[in-house]
Protein backbone atom coordinates (compact mmCIF):
# COMPACT_ATOMS: atom_id res chain seq x y z
CA UNK A 1 0.00 0.00 0.00
CA UNK A 2 1.27 3.36 -0.67
CA UNK A 3 2.28 6.06 2.02
CA UNK A 4 -1.07 8.04 3.01
CA UNK A 5 0.22 11.67 1.91
CA UNK A 6 4.04 13.32 1.48
CA UNK A 7 5.44 16.68 0.65
CA UNK A 8 8.27 18.37 0.29
CA UNK A 9 9.12 20.39 3.31
CA UNK A 10 11.58 22.42 4.48
CA UNK A 11 12.51 20.83 8.23
CA UNK A 12 14.47 22.68 11.11
CA UNK A 13 15.58 21.23 14.78
CA UNK A 14 13.91 23.23 17.58
CA UNK A 15 17.28 25.70 17.41
CA UNK A 16 15.54 26.45 13.92
CA UNK A 17 18.90 26.67 12.49
CA UNK A 18 19.92 24.98 9.35
CA UNK A 19 16.55 24.19 7.72
CA UNK A 20 17.03 21.47 4.95
CA UNK A 21 14.22 20.34 2.39
CA UNK A 22 13.22 16.65 2.08
CA UNK A 23 9.99 14.63 1.09
CA UNK A 24 7.76 14.48 4.24
CA UNK A 25 6.27 11.13 4.40
CA UNK A 26 3.00 9.77 6.83
CA UNK A 27 3.21 5.85 7.40
CA UNK A 28 0.28 5.61 9.26
CA UNK A 29 1.00 1.40 9.30
CA UNK A 30 3.96 -1.25 9.32
CA UNK A 31 3.22 -1.29 6.08
CA UNK A 32 3.56 1.85 4.89
CA UNK A 33 6.37 1.88 6.56
CA UNK A 34 8.26 -0.64 4.84
CA UNK A 35 6.69 0.40 2.15
CA UNK A 36 8.69 3.78 2.57
CA UNK A 37 11.83 2.38 2.93
CA UNK A 38 11.96 -0.12 0.24
CA UNK A 39 11.52 2.57 -2.10
CA UNK A 40 13.75 5.14 -0.92
CA UNK A 41 16.11 6.69 -3.24
CA UNK A 42 19.85 8.03 -2.72
CA UNK A 43 19.47 10.18 -0.21
CA UNK A 44 17.91 7.89 1.96
CA UNK A 45 15.05 8.32 5.19
CA UNK A 46 15.57 8.76 8.15
CA UNK A 47 12.01 9.11 10.99
CA UNK A 48 11.12 12.25 12.36
CA UNK A 49 9.32 12.89 15.65
CA UNK A 50 8.13 16.40 17.30
CA UNK A 51 11.58 17.96 15.97
CA UNK A 52 12.45 18.47 19.71
CA UNK A 53 16.19 17.92 18.67
CA UNK A 54 18.22 20.79 18.58
CA UNK A 55 19.85 20.42 15.35
CA UNK A 56 19.47 18.77 12.24
CA UNK A 57 19.10 14.71 13.83
CA UNK A 58 15.42 14.78 12.35
CA UNK A 59 15.98 16.53 8.81
CA UNK A 60 17.31 15.03 5.57
CA UNK A 61 18.49 17.31 2.74
CA UNK A 62 17.05 15.85 -0.41
CA UNK A 63 15.50 12.60 0.71
CA UNK A 64 12.56 11.04 2.98
CA UNK A 65 11.79 11.58 6.34
CA UNK A 66 9.20 9.55 7.67
CA UNK A 67 6.57 11.66 10.20
CA UNK A 68 6.50 9.21 13.54
CA UNK A 69 3.31 11.34 14.76
CA UNK A 70 1.46 9.34 11.83
CA UNK A 71 2.10 6.14 13.82
CA UNK A 72 0.60 6.89 17.66
CA UNK A 73 -1.48 5.15 19.88
CA UNK A 74 -1.25 3.15 22.72
CA UNK A 75 -1.60 -0.30 21.96
CA UNK A 76 -1.95 -2.23 25.65
CA UNK A 77 -1.79 -1.19 29.08
CA UNK A 78 -0.61 -3.62 31.57
CA UNK A 79 -1.31 -2.08 34.92
CA UNK A 80 -0.66 -4.62 37.18
CA UNK A 81 3.02 -5.73 35.46
CA UNK A 82 3.27 -1.34 35.31
CA UNK A 83 3.78 -1.54 31.32
CA UNK A 84 2.47 0.41 28.45
CA UNK A 85 3.05 -0.57 24.61
CA UNK A 86 2.84 2.36 22.40
CA UNK A 87 3.18 2.92 18.79
CA UNK A 88 6.78 5.12 18.26
CA UNK A 89 4.82 8.33 17.08
CA UNK A 90 3.12 8.53 20.26
CA UNK A 91 3.93 11.42 22.86
CA UNK A 92 5.40 11.25 26.41
CA UNK A 93 2.48 14.28 26.57
CA UNK A 94 -0.24 11.80 25.38
CA UNK A 95 0.94 8.86 27.77
CA UNK A 96 1.13 11.19 30.69
CA UNK A 97 -2.73 12.08 29.79
CA UNK A 98 -3.73 8.66 28.96
CA UNK A 99 -1.74 6.97 32.55
CA UNK A 100 -1.28 9.71 35.29
CA UNK A 101 -4.95 9.08 36.30
CA UNK A 102 -4.18 5.22 36.59
CA UNK A 103 -1.26 5.50 38.68
CA UNK A 104 1.49 5.62 35.60
CA UNK A 105 4.38 8.09 35.03
CA UNK A 106 7.03 7.81 32.61
CA UNK A 107 10.31 6.38 33.54
CA UNK A 108 12.31 9.70 32.49
CA UNK A 109 11.03 12.63 30.79
CA UNK A 110 12.93 15.46 29.57
CA UNK A 111 12.45 19.19 29.78
CA UNK A 112 9.62 18.39 27.51
CA UNK A 113 6.51 15.96 27.45
CA UNK A 114 6.27 17.11 23.34
CA UNK A 115 8.65 14.21 22.26
CA UNK A 116 7.74 11.03 20.90
CA UNK A 117 8.66 7.47 21.70
CA UNK A 118 10.51 6.78 19.03
CA UNK A 119 12.74 10.50 19.34
CA UNK A 120 12.91 9.12 23.34
CA UNK A 121 14.70 6.14 22.02
CA UNK A 122 16.46 7.33 19.49
CA UNK A 123 18.10 9.96 21.45
CA UNK A 124 18.51 7.89 24.95
CA UNK A 125 16.78 10.56 26.46
CA UNK A 126 17.72 11.54 30.44
CA UNK A 127 15.59 13.66 32.50
CA UNK A 128 16.01 15.10 36.64
CA UNK A 129 16.62 11.36 37.51
CA UNK A 130 19.11 10.20 35.73
CA UNK A 131 21.62 9.78 38.86
CA UNK A 132 18.46 7.22 40.27
CA UNK A 133 17.02 5.48 37.40
CA UNK A 134 19.17 6.06 34.23
CA UNK A 135 18.12 7.10 30.90
CA UNK A 136 14.70 6.15 29.06
CA UNK A 137 15.89 2.81 27.15
CA UNK A 138 16.70 1.22 30.37
CA UNK A 139 12.91 1.05 30.69
CA UNK A 140 12.13 -0.33 27.38
CA UNK A 141 11.28 -3.83 27.88
CA UNK A 142 11.54 -4.27 23.76
CA UNK A 143 11.26 -2.37 20.58
CA UNK A 144 9.75 -3.35 16.78
CA UNK A 145 12.67 -1.96 14.56
CA UNK A 146 11.95 -1.56 11.03
CA UNK A 147 15.51 -1.77 9.21
CA UNK A 148 17.34 -0.95 6.32
CA UNK A 149 16.79 -4.04 4.92
CA UNK A 150 12.63 -3.61 5.24
CA UNK A 151 12.69 -6.87 7.84
CA UNK A 152 10.95 -6.10 10.93
CA UNK A 153 12.57 -7.09 14.16
CA UNK A 154 11.88 -7.33 17.62
CA UNK A 155 14.82 -6.18 20.08
CA UNK A 156 15.23 -6.88 23.63
CA UNK A 157 18.30 -5.98 25.52
CA UNK A 158 18.98 -9.80 26.40
CA UNK A 159 18.00 -11.31 23.11
CA UNK A 160 19.40 -9.17 20.93
CA UNK A 161 22.14 -6.72 22.57
CA UNK A 162 24.02 -5.61 19.78
CA UNK A 163 20.80 -4.35 18.02
CA UNK A 164 19.38 -3.45 20.71
CA UNK A 165 21.99 -1.40 22.60
CA UNK A 166 22.62 0.68 18.87
CA UNK A 167 19.07 1.72 18.24
CA UNK A 168 19.00 3.23 22.08
CA UNK A 169 20.93 6.27 21.20
CA UNK A 170 21.60 5.88 17.72
CA UNK A 171 19.80 8.54 16.34
CA UNK A 172 17.28 7.05 13.85
CA UNK A 173 20.61 5.42 11.66
CA UNK A 174 19.47 1.97 12.33
CA UNK A 175 16.38 2.42 11.59
CA UNK A 176 12.65 3.25 11.99
CA UNK A 177 11.23 1.91 15.85
CA UNK A 178 7.64 1.39 15.63
CA UNK A 179 6.41 0.48 18.71
CA UNK A 180 7.95 -0.10 22.06
CA UNK A 181 7.27 -1.83 25.17
CA UNK A 182 8.05 0.68 28.39
CA UNK A 183 8.36 -0.34 32.17
CA UNK A 184 6.71 3.13 33.79
CA UNK A 185 6.65 3.96 37.26
CA UNK A 186 3.92 3.59 39.44
CA UNK A 187 2.65 6.71 41.71
CA UNK A 188 0.40 7.19 43.57
CA UNK A 189 -0.11 10.97 42.99
CA UNK A 190 0.81 13.76 40.58
CA UNK A 191 2.27 16.11 42.78
CA UNK A 192 6.03 15.88 43.65
CA UNK A 193 7.29 17.06 46.72
CA UNK A 194 9.69 19.53 46.32
CA UNK A 195 12.58 21.27 48.24
CA UNK A 196 14.22 24.39 46.58
CA UNK A 197 17.57 25.95 47.69
CA UNK A 198 19.31 29.17 46.33
CA UNK A 199 23.28 28.89 45.97
CA UNK A 200 25.63 31.94 45.57
CA UNK A 201 27.77 30.48 43.33
CA UNK A 202 29.15 27.40 41.19
CA UNK A 203 31.26 25.81 44.02
CA UNK A 204 27.65 25.89 46.58
CA UNK A 205 25.86 24.30 44.09
CA UNK A 206 27.82 21.69 43.32
CA UNK A 207 28.52 21.03 47.29
CA UNK A 208 24.71 20.71 47.85
CA UNK A 209 24.18 18.58 44.65
CA UNK A 210 27.43 16.09 45.66
CA UNK A 211 26.16 15.84 49.51
CA UNK A 212 22.39 15.87 48.92
CA UNK A 213 20.90 14.43 45.28
CA UNK A 214 20.85 10.61 46.54
CA UNK A 215 18.25 11.74 48.61
CA UNK A 216 15.67 12.93 45.78
CA UNK A 217 14.33 11.33 42.65
CA UNK A 218 14.25 14.40 40.81
CA UNK A 219 17.53 16.98 41.33
CA UNK A 220 17.93 19.88 38.95
CA UNK A 221 19.76 23.38 38.99
CA UNK A 222 19.08 26.54 37.00
CA UNK A 223 22.21 28.54 36.81
CA UNK A 224 22.38 32.53 35.95
CA UNK A 225 24.75 32.44 33.46
CA UNK A 226 24.76 36.25 33.54
CA UNK A 227 26.19 36.59 36.75
CA UNK A 228 29.49 37.17 37.60
CA UNK A 229 32.37 37.86 40.32
CA UNK A 230 31.73 36.34 43.28
CA UNK A 231 28.37 35.32 42.08
CA UNK A 232 29.22 32.90 39.01
CA UNK A 233 26.97 30.26 38.84
CA UNK A 234 24.64 31.76 41.77
CA UNK A 235 21.77 29.12 40.74
CA UNK A 236 18.15 27.80 42.12
CA UNK A 237 18.49 23.76 43.09
CA UNK A 238 15.27 22.02 43.00
CA UNK A 239 14.62 18.75 44.04
CA UNK A 240 11.93 16.21 44.89
CA UNK A 241 10.46 12.93 44.79
CA UNK A 242 6.80 12.13 44.14
CA UNK A 243 4.12 12.67 46.74
CA UNK A 244 2.06 9.66 48.33
CA UNK A 245 -1.77 9.97 48.04
CA UNK A 246 -2.04 10.24 52.18
CA UNK A 247 0.55 13.68 51.46
CA UNK A 248 -1.49 15.16 49.40
CA UNK A 249 -5.14 14.37 50.22
CA UNK A 250 -3.75 15.70 53.84
CA UNK A 251 -3.93 18.96 51.73
CA UNK A 252 -6.94 19.31 50.29
CA UNK A 253 -5.91 18.06 46.92
CA UNK A 254 -9.29 16.20 46.01
CA UNK A 255 -8.37 14.19 43.16
CA UNK A 256 -4.37 13.06 43.38
CA UNK A 257 -4.01 11.63 39.97
CA UNK A 258 -4.99 14.26 38.41
CA UNK A 259 -3.12 15.47 35.05
CA UNK A 260 -3.33 19.06 34.33
CA UNK A 261 -1.69 20.71 32.14
CA UNK A 262 -2.22 24.84 30.99
CA UNK A 263 -0.97 26.53 27.73
CA UNK A 264 -0.61 30.20 26.85
CA UNK A 265 -0.65 31.04 23.24
CA UNK A 266 2.52 30.81 21.30
CA UNK A 267 5.19 34.01 20.79
CA UNK A 268 4.25 35.63 16.68
CA UNK A 269 6.95 34.36 14.50
CA UNK A 270 7.95 37.91 13.73
CA UNK A 271 10.22 38.35 16.89
CA UNK A 272 12.79 40.55 16.27
CA UNK A 273 16.52 38.20 16.66
CA UNK A 274 17.88 41.15 19.06
CA UNK A 275 14.68 40.92 21.15
CA UNK A 276 16.26 38.64 23.87
CA UNK A 277 19.34 40.77 24.32
CA UNK A 278 21.10 40.66 27.42
CA UNK A 279 19.70 43.40 29.36
CA UNK A 280 16.35 41.54 28.47
CA UNK A 281 18.01 37.86 30.08
CA UNK A 282 18.97 39.77 32.80
CA UNK A 283 16.15 41.52 34.00
CA UNK A 284 14.59 37.53 33.67
CA UNK A 285 17.45 36.11 35.62
CA UNK A 286 17.56 38.52 38.50
CA UNK A 287 13.81 38.08 38.52
CA UNK A 288 13.72 33.89 38.48
CA UNK A 289 16.49 34.40 41.25
CA UNK A 290 14.95 36.56 43.39
CA UNK A 291 11.53 34.87 42.91
CA UNK A 292 12.94 31.88 44.34
CA UNK A 293 13.22 31.10 47.95
CA UNK A 294 16.02 30.95 49.38
CA UNK A 295 15.24 28.09 51.28
CA UNK A 296 11.79 26.00 51.17
CA UNK A 297 11.29 22.40 51.53
CA UNK A 298 7.93 20.11 51.25
CA UNK A 299 6.48 22.55 48.40
CA UNK A 300 4.12 20.38 46.32
CA UNK A 301 4.16 21.46 42.49
CA UNK A 302 2.43 19.54 39.66
CA UNK A 303 3.96 17.55 36.98
CA UNK A 304 3.78 19.82 34.63
CA UNK A 305 5.35 22.76 36.55
CA UNK A 306 8.30 20.86 38.43
CA UNK A 307 9.00 19.24 34.98
CA UNK A 308 7.83 21.25 31.59
CA UNK A 309 7.54 24.75 32.81
CA UNK A 310 8.37 25.80 29.11
CA UNK A 311 5.80 23.60 27.75
CA UNK A 312 3.04 26.08 28.87
CA UNK A 313 4.48 28.37 26.20
CA UNK A 314 3.95 26.90 22.88
CA UNK A 315 6.79 27.13 20.19
CA UNK A 316 8.83 29.04 23.14
CA UNK A 317 11.78 28.51 20.22
CA UNK A 318 10.81 31.60 18.41
CA UNK A 319 11.39 34.32 20.97
CA UNK A 320 15.19 33.81 19.77
CA UNK A 321 14.05 35.20 16.50
CA UNK A 322 14.22 33.70 12.85
CA UNK A 323 18.29 33.69 13.06
CA UNK A 324 17.68 30.86 15.93
CA UNK A 325 19.67 29.25 18.74
CA UNK A 326 21.10 26.44 19.59
CA UNK A 327 22.07 24.35 22.53
CA UNK A 328 25.37 23.43 23.89
CA UNK A 329 24.74 20.59 26.45
CA UNK A 330 28.19 18.81 27.89
CA UNK A 331 28.68 15.71 29.96
CA UNK A 332 31.94 15.17 32.32
CA UNK A 333 33.08 12.51 34.82
CA UNK A 334 32.98 13.49 38.02
CA UNK A 335 36.56 14.47 38.15
CA UNK A 336 36.28 16.80 35.25
CA UNK A 337 34.25 19.14 37.43
CA UNK A 338 36.74 21.84 36.27
CA UNK A 339 35.21 21.75 32.97
CA UNK A 340 31.98 22.45 34.15
CA UNK A 341 33.26 25.88 36.33
CA UNK A 342 35.51 26.74 33.16
CA UNK A 343 32.70 26.68 30.48
CA UNK A 344 30.35 28.55 33.27
CA UNK A 345 33.06 30.96 33.81
CA UNK A 346 33.90 31.36 29.91
CA UNK A 347 30.36 31.61 28.85
CA UNK A 348 29.32 33.78 32.03
CA UNK A 349 32.51 36.08 30.98
CA UNK A 350 31.74 36.48 27.17
CA UNK A 351 28.71 37.98 27.84
CA UNK A 352 26.82 34.99 26.44
CA UNK A 353 22.87 35.66 26.80
CA UNK A 354 21.46 32.45 28.27
CA UNK A 355 18.28 31.96 30.11
CA UNK A 356 17.94 28.62 30.39
CA UNK A 357 20.73 27.13 31.53
CA UNK A 358 20.62 23.76 33.83
CA UNK A 359 22.91 21.56 35.63
CA UNK A 360 22.22 17.72 36.63
CA UNK A 361 24.13 15.05 38.02
CA UNK A 362 24.49 11.60 35.88
CA UNK A 363 24.50 8.05 36.81
CA UNK A 364 26.22 5.26 35.40
CA UNK A 365 25.83 4.82 31.52
CA UNK A 366 24.19 1.89 30.09
CA UNK A 367 24.77 -0.57 27.37
CA UNK A 368 23.87 2.43 24.33
CA UNK A 369 27.09 2.72 22.19
CA UNK A 370 26.20 6.29 20.99
CA UNK A 371 24.46 6.94 24.48
CA UNK A 372 25.02 10.22 25.79
CA UNK A 373 24.85 10.13 29.60
CA UNK A 374 27.73 8.74 31.40
CA UNK A 375 28.44 9.18 35.50
CA UNK A 376 28.98 13.05 36.26
CA UNK A 377 27.73 16.70 35.50
CA UNK A 378 25.65 17.56 32.45
CA UNK A 379 25.63 21.17 31.98
CA UNK A 380 23.36 22.23 29.15
CA UNK A 381 23.00 25.93 28.03
CA UNK A 382 20.17 27.98 25.59
CA UNK A 383 22.04 30.73 23.44
CA UNK A 384 21.36 32.86 20.38
CA UNK A 385 23.28 32.42 17.55
CA UNK A 386 26.36 35.37 17.37
CA UNK A 387 28.99 35.87 16.08
CA UNK A 388 32.74 34.65 17.90
CA UNK A 389 30.07 31.89 19.50
CA UNK A 390 31.78 29.17 17.34
CA UNK A 391 35.47 29.36 18.49
CA UNK A 392 34.44 29.84 22.24
CA UNK A 393 32.67 26.38 21.89
CA UNK A 394 35.39 24.65 20.05
CA UNK A 395 37.67 25.30 23.07
CA UNK A 396 35.24 24.27 25.28
CA UNK A 397 34.48 20.91 23.03
CA UNK A 398 37.99 20.17 23.23
CA UNK A 399 38.44 20.44 27.50
CA UNK A 400 35.31 18.02 27.45
CA UNK A 401 37.29 15.69 25.17
CA UNK A 402 40.83 15.96 27.36
CA UNK A 403 38.05 15.15 30.28
CA UNK A 404 36.70 11.89 29.03
CA UNK A 405 33.29 13.63 28.34
CA UNK A 406 31.03 14.50 25.36
CA UNK A 407 28.21 16.29 23.76
CA UNK A 408 25.05 15.79 23.32
CA UNK A 409 23.93 15.02 19.74
CA UNK A 410 20.33 15.15 20.23
CA UNK A 411 21.09 18.81 20.86
CA UNK A 412 24.00 19.54 18.79
CA UNK A 413 24.49 21.42 15.22
CA UNK A 414 27.87 22.61 14.87
CA UNK A 415 30.45 20.30 16.92
CA UNK A 416 33.60 19.35 14.81
CA UNK A 417 33.36 15.63 13.23
CA UNK A 418 36.68 14.51 14.24
CA UNK A 419 35.97 14.46 17.97
CA UNK A 420 33.02 12.45 17.65
CA UNK A 421 35.07 9.31 17.82
CA UNK A 422 36.82 10.84 20.76
CA UNK A 423 33.45 11.73 22.46
CA UNK A 424 31.94 8.17 21.18
CA UNK A 425 35.00 5.67 21.72
CA UNK A 426 32.24 3.10 21.11
CA UNK A 427 31.29 4.89 17.65
CA UNK A 428 33.29 1.67 15.60
CA UNK A 429 31.30 -1.43 17.12
CA UNK A 430 28.19 0.67 16.76
CA UNK A 431 29.31 1.09 12.80
CA UNK A 432 29.60 -2.27 12.71
CA UNK A 433 25.83 -3.25 14.15
CA UNK A 434 24.52 -0.49 11.91
CA UNK A 435 26.22 -1.79 8.35
CA UNK A 436 24.24 -5.15 9.14
CA UNK A 437 21.02 -3.41 9.63
CA UNK A 438 21.23 -1.37 6.78
CA UNK A 439 24.44 -2.71 4.78
CA UNK A 440 22.21 -0.74 2.10
CA UNK A 441 22.80 2.80 3.57
CA UNK A 442 19.20 3.64 3.09
CA UNK A 443 19.06 5.42 6.73
CA UNK A 444 20.47 8.76 6.25
CA UNK A 445 20.58 11.65 8.20
CA UNK A 446 21.78 16.01 7.99
CA UNK A 447 23.27 14.53 11.56
CA UNK A 448 24.92 11.71 10.10
CA UNK A 449 26.45 13.36 6.81
CA UNK A 450 27.70 16.20 9.14
CA UNK A 451 29.43 14.04 11.51
CA UNK A 452 29.82 11.21 9.40
CA UNK A 453 28.48 9.12 11.60
CA UNK A 454 27.79 6.64 9.31
C1 LIG B 1 12.71 22.26 25.71
C2 LIG B 1 13.47 20.99 25.50
C3 LIG B 1 13.97 20.33 26.59
C4 LIG B 1 14.68 19.14 26.42
N1 LIG B 1 15.15 18.51 27.53
C5 LIG B 1 15.82 17.35 27.39
C6 LIG B 1 16.27 16.64 28.54
O1 LIG B 1 16.09 17.07 29.67
N2 LIG B 1 16.90 15.46 28.33
C7 LIG B 1 17.08 14.93 27.08
O2 LIG B 1 17.64 13.84 26.98
N3 LIG B 1 16.68 15.58 25.99
C8 LIG B 1 16.04 16.77 26.12
N4 LIG B 1 15.58 17.42 25.00
C9 LIG B 1 15.84 16.82 23.68
C10 LIG B 1 14.74 15.83 23.25
O3 LIG B 1 14.30 15.06 24.34
C11 LIG B 1 15.31 14.87 22.23
O4 LIG B 1 15.89 15.56 21.17
C12 LIG B 1 14.26 13.91 21.66
O5 LIG B 1 14.93 12.97 20.83
C13 LIG B 1 13.21 14.63 20.83
O6 LIG B 1 12.21 13.72 20.45
P1 LIG B 1 11.28 13.98 19.19
O7 LIG B 1 10.16 13.03 19.23
O8 LIG B 1 10.94 15.42 19.09
O9 LIG B 1 12.24 13.55 18.01
P2 LIG B 1 12.93 14.41 16.84
O10 LIG B 1 13.54 15.61 17.40
O11 LIG B 1 11.96 14.57 15.74
O12 LIG B 1 14.07 13.37 16.43
C14 LIG B 1 15.13 13.12 17.32
C15 LIG B 1 15.89 11.88 16.86
O13 LIG B 1 15.03 10.75 17.02
C16 LIG B 1 14.97 10.02 15.80
N5 LIG B 1 13.64 9.40 15.73
C17 LIG B 1 12.44 9.99 15.94
N6 LIG B 1 11.46 9.08 15.80
C18 LIG B 1 12.04 7.91 15.50
C19 LIG B 1 11.55 6.59 15.22
N7 LIG B 1 10.25 6.28 15.22
N8 LIG B 1 12.46 5.63 14.93
C20 LIG B 1 13.80 5.89 14.91
N9 LIG B 1 14.31 7.13 15.17
C21 LIG B 1 13.44 8.10 15.46
C22 LIG B 1 15.22 11.06 14.71
O14 LIG B 1 15.71 10.45 13.53
C23 LIG B 1 16.28 11.93 15.39
O15 LIG B 1 17.55 11.37 15.23
C24 LIG B 1 14.88 18.61 25.12
C25 LIG B 1 14.39 19.30 24.01
C26 LIG B 1 13.67 20.47 24.19
C27 LIG B 1 13.15 21.20 22.99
Amino acid sequence: MPPVSDATRLLSGWGRTAPSAAHLVEAHTDAEAADAVASVGSRGLVARGLGRGYGDCAQNAGGVVLDGPANSGIVDIDLPGARVTARAGTSLHELMERLVPLGLFVPVTPGTRMVTVGGAIAADIHGKNHHRAGSFCNHVESMRLLDGNGDIRTLTPTEHPEEFWATAGGMGLTGVVLEATIRMKPITSSRLRVDTDRADDLDAVMALMVEGDDRYDYSVAWIDLLARGASMGRSVLDRGSFATEEEVTAEGIRQPLEFATSQLPSPPDIVPSGLLNRATIMAFNELWFRKAPASRRDALMSIEAFFHPLDMIAEWNRIYGKRGFLQWQCVVPDEGHEVIRNAVGRLSGAGISSFLAVLKRMGDRNGGHLSFPIRGWTLALDMPVTPGLGPLLDELDEAVVDAGGRIYLAKDSRVRPELIPLMYPRLEQWREVRSKLDPAGRIHSDLARRLSLS
